[in-house]
């Protein structure tokens, strides 16, 4: 299961962090992910309380943001939002070219902070 995994390597981070910095109880977790990073964020969740039970990290509350693709246009650079499900074929709207874009953002999986004590 994909969001096990992830959430193992999160858990793995933030004691690594917590124990830097000599916290011991975990309370809010912010993970942002991308729309390409193809994270359900309910599953993610569970996994997440999943391994975290019984560590230090238990009770920890996730928050989840989800990133918005952003693509630039192959032909003329042009940086664009697609509409949803409309990724890999998306005209561009300043000139048309509907393939080829470069992802700048959608498939990044990273936490931004967390708070603990
Ligand atoms: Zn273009």
């Amino acid at each position: 299961m994909h969001e096990m995994s992830i959430a193992q390597n999160l858990l793995e981070i933030i004691s690594q962090e917590m124990a830097k910095n000599g916290m011991t109880t975990l309370h809010t977790v912010k993970i942002k992910y991308g729309r390409m990073a193809s994270v359900v964020p309910e599953a993610l969740e569970t996994a997440f309380m999943a391994v975290t039970i019984k560590t230090d990290l238990e009770g920890a509350v996730l928050e989840l943001e989800e990133i918005p693709v952003t693509l630039e246009c192959s032909d003329c650079g042009h940086e664009f939002t697609p509409d949803e499900d409309e990724i890999l074929l998306h005209p561009c709207p300043q000139c048309g070219q509907d393939f080829g874009h470069t992802v700048k953002t959608g498939r990044e999986l990273y936490i931004e902070y967390i708070e603990a004590e």
